[in-house]
C-alpha cells in the first residue's frame, strides 16, 4: 500500500485505554488508512517519529469558543493538542441571538464573546458562518437554552410563559436541524435561575426527538450540590436523553469532601439513565463576577472589568482596598465583570478526575482579559502533572479520557481512535515533557512537549506556532 504519509516508531496511544505500543500510522488525504507495524507500506513522505507519543487529537468536551472559532486561530486549544471543541455550553451559545446595536447583554453571555459577536439570528447562519470562515478544529456544537431565553423573553427574572416555551422549542427543533448535537443549560446563572426544571424539560424532549444530548451546569455546586444533581437527572429522565454534567465539582469549603456523596449519586443514577460528566483538572473555577462565587472562595482574582481593565489579574481584596470599598461593594461596582474563584478543593478534583467516566473539558473562556489558566493549560496538565508526576491514571487512560471517550458520548463517527478509517486528527507529544505552562499569574502560555497537532490531514499546530490553516470541520453526529 502506497500513502501520502507514514508516521513510524511511535509510541502509539490510540485512544481506547489499551497499553501503549511502538508501530506507525499511515496517512492519506484527511484519513488514517492504517495503524501498526505496516511491513511493506511505502509514503511519499515518512516521518520518525521515536521517542514521541502519537494520539488522537484530544476533543474538549466543554468550552465556550463558539466566536473565538470564528476570530482566531484557536491557539489556546490546539497548542495543548485540541482537535474538537464541543461549544455553547452551560446554557449560552452564541446562537441564536442578534442582540440590537446597543443592547445589553446578560451575563454570563458577555463572558463568551463582546456584544458585536451575536449577530446570528438562527443556528443555522452560525454554522453557515463557520463554514464559511473554516474553522482551525472540528465543531461539536449545542445550544444554550439562556441564549434562547434572552431571545424570546421581555425580562429573564421569571419563567418562561407557554408562549415563550413554544417559540423555544421551535429554535431547538431549528439548531438540532442546523447541526447542534444537543442542548446546555446553566440555571446557577442569574440568566436562566427563575426556570424552573419544568421548563428546560420541554426544551431537552425536543432535543431528545432529534437524537440529542443535555448538558448541565447545575443549579448550585456548593451546599445544595445533591438537590441540584438531582433536579438535572430528572430533567433528563423525563426527557429521554443521556445527561452530560458539566465542569462536576464541589465548591466553598464547607462541601469539602462532598465528591464523595456526588459521585454514588452519579453511580447510582448511571445504573437507570446515561449520566456522564466532564471536569477541568484545577481546584479553582471561572465565571462572571459575583457574590455567591466569591463567598464559597478563599480568594477571587478579576479575569476582566469592562470599566476598569487594568484590574484583570488581581485579587479582589487588593481591588477592593484600592477603591475604598467593601469587596460586596466591589463586586457591584465593577459590573460587568468576570473572576477566578479558589473554592474547590483538590482531594475532591482528584476523587472526580480519577472517575472512569470523566470526560475532559477545559471550560476555558478565551474572551478573558486574564483567562483561568485551564483555557491553555487542562489537557497537557492531564498528561503532565495529574498522569505522569502524580500517578492519578496510566497515560493511555488520561487520552482515553480525551479522546475515544467524548467521541463515544457525543456520538462522533470515526473520531477519538487511531484506526484505519478514522479522520487524522493526531496530536504528537512527549510523553516525558509535556507539561502545563500556564499559572494563574501567567496564563496566557502554550504547553511544553507537544511537538504538532493535525486536524483531518492537515497540521495546525507545529513546533510551538499555530499554522493558520483551518481543516476543522462541524463534526456530523453518527
Ligand atoms: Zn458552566
Amino acid at each position: 500500500m502506497h500513502v501520502d504519509q507514514i508516521i513510524a516508531n511511535a509510541l502509539l496511544v490510540d485512544g481506547t485505554g489499551t497499553p501503549p505500543a511502538t508501530g506507525a500510522v499511515a496517512l492519506t488525504g484527511d484519513r488514517i488508512m492504517g495503524v501498526g507495524a505496516l511491513p511493506g507500506w511505502t509514503a511519499d513522505e515518512v516521518i520518525d517519529a521515536a521517542g514521541l507519543a502519537l494520539a488522537p487529537g484530544f476533543i474538549d468536551a466543554h468550552t465556550h469558543d463558539d466566536a473565538a472559532l470564528l476570530g482566531g486561530d484557536l491557539a489556546p486549544k490546539i497548542s495543548q493538542g485540541v482537535t474538537t471543541v464541543v461549544t455553547g455550553n452551560c446554557g449560552v451559545s452564541l446562537a441564536p441571538l442578534r442582540l440590537a446595536p446597543g443592547a445589553s447583554l446578560p451575563g454570563p453571555l458577555d463572558c463568551i464573546a463582546d456584544p458585536a459577536w451575536f449577530r446570528f439570528d438562527s443556528f443555522a447562519a452560525w454554522t453557515a458562518a463557520l463554514a464559511d470562515a473554516g474553522t482551525t478544529t472540528n465543531v461539536v456544537p449545542l445550544v444554550g437554552h439562556g441564549t434562547l431565553r434572552v431571545k424570546v423573553m421581555d425580562r429573564i427574572d421569571r419563567p418562561a410563559s407557554e408562549g415563550e416555551i413554544v417559540q423555544m422549542e421551535a429554535l431547538v427543533d431549528e439548531a438540532m436541524a442546523a447541526g447542534a448535537f444537543g442542548l446546555s443549560s446553566g440555571l446557577f446563572y442569574p440568566l436562566a435561575a427563575a426556570a424552573p426544571a419544568s421548563e428546560v424539560t420541554r426544551l431537552a424532549v425536543r432535543a431528545a426527538a432529534h437524537g440529542g444530548v443535555y448538558t448541565a451546569h447545575i443549579r448550585d455546586e456548593g451546599d445544595h450540590v445533591i438537590a441540584a444533581l438531582e433536579e438535572a437527572i430528572g430533567i433528563a429522565a423525563d426527557a429521554g436523553l443521556p445527561l452530560i454534567l458539566s465542569h462536576h465539582k464541589v465548591s466553598g469549603r464547607a462541601n469539602h469532601g462532598r465528591s464523595r456523596e456526588t459521585l454514588a449519586l452519579i453511580a447510582r443514577a448511571a445504573t437507570r439513565q446515561p449520566v456522564w460528566l466532564d471536569a477541568y483538572p484545577y481546584a479553582a473555577g471561572s465565571t462572571m463576577l459575583n457574590e455567591r462565587s466569591c463567598a464559597a472562595s478563599s480568594r477571587t482574582l478579576v479575569t476582566w472589568c469592562a470599566s476598569r481593565p487594568e484590574f484583570a489579574g488581581q485579587d479582589l481584596a487588593d481591588v477592593a482596598r484600592t477603591l475604598g470599598l467593601s469587596e460586596a461593594e466591589a463586586i457591584a461596582a465593577l459590573q460587568p465583570a468576570g473572576a477566578i474563584y479558589f473554592m474547590m478543593d483538590e482531594a475532591d478534583v482528584e476523587r472526580i478526575l480519577c472517575c472512569p467516566e470523566t470526560m475532559i473539558g477545559s471550560d476555558g473562556i478565551p474572551a478573558d482579559a486574564h483567562p483561568h489558566p485551564r483555557l491553555w493549560g487542562s489537557f497537557a496538565r492531564v498528561l503532565g502533572h495529574y498522569s505522569r508526576q502524580r500517578g492519578l491514571f496510566s497515560l493511555e487512560e488520561a487520552v482515553r479520557r480525551m479522546t475515544a471517550l467524548p467521541a463515544a458520548r457525543f456520538r462522533l463517527a470515526d473520531r477519538g481512535v487511531l484506526a484505519a478509517g478514522a479522520h487524522a486528527d493526531l496530536v504528537l507529544f512527549d510523553p516525558d515533557a509535556v507539561a502545563d505552562k500556564a499559572t494563574f499569574a501567567d496564563p496566557c502560555q502554550p504547553s511544553a512537549g507537544i511537538h504538532w497537532v493535525m486536524v483531518n490531514g492537515v497540521r495546525v499546530w507545529d513546533q510551538g506556532s499555530a499554522t493558520g490553516a483551518r481543516p476543522g470541520r462541524i463534526v456530523v453526529r453518527a
